[in-house]
């Protein structure tokens, strides 16, 4: 099991709207280190695969048409405490609940145009990382 990593994505319309720079400096900033990183474009299969655990949720077809609208950066992040700690960097998952200096509230649009991903928990950050990263090196 990795410890102390966790796995973001920055989502479609936070990619498209020029926020990722802004995004990626406050993770690091935040004292995250990337570990691994790639630019890339879902299909909505593929989509429909990473958000599996929501297929019976009345959001599950919107989610994955919006999640394979457009490119998205997908990474690994290494900190102590990292899936905790990049929860509560990224904030609640409804914008209009996020805390104030979150990057939902700063970037999201909407509860499903969110900006960005954060696994919740360990096992979840290992599973989501093979997802996108399986067979490369990750150092
Ligand atoms: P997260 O862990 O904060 O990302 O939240 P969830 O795992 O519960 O949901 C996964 C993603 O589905 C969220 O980040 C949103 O993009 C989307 N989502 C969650 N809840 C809703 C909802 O009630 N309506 C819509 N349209 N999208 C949602």
């Amino acid at each position: 099991m990795i410890t102390n990593r966790t796995f973001t994505i920055i989502k479609p319309d936070a990619v498209e709207a020029g926020s990722s720079g802004a995004i990626l400096k406050m993770i690091e900033e935040a004292g995250f280190r990337i570990v691994a990183m790639r630019m890339t474009k879902l299909s909505p299969e593929r989509a429909g695969e990473f958000y599996a655990v929501h297929k019976e949720r009345p959001f599950y077809k919107g989610l994955c048409t919006y999640m394979s609208s457009g490119r998205i950066i997908a990474a690994i992040l290494e900190k102590e405490n990292a899936v905790a700690d990049f929860r509560k960097l990224i904030g609640a998952t409804d914008p209009a609940l996020a805390e104030e200096g979150t990057i939902r509230k700063l970037f999201a649009k909407s509860i499903e145009a969110n900006a960005i991903h954060g696994s919740d928990s360990d096992e979840s950050a290992a599973i989501e990382s093979n997802f996108f990263f399986a067979g490369m090196d990750i150092f």
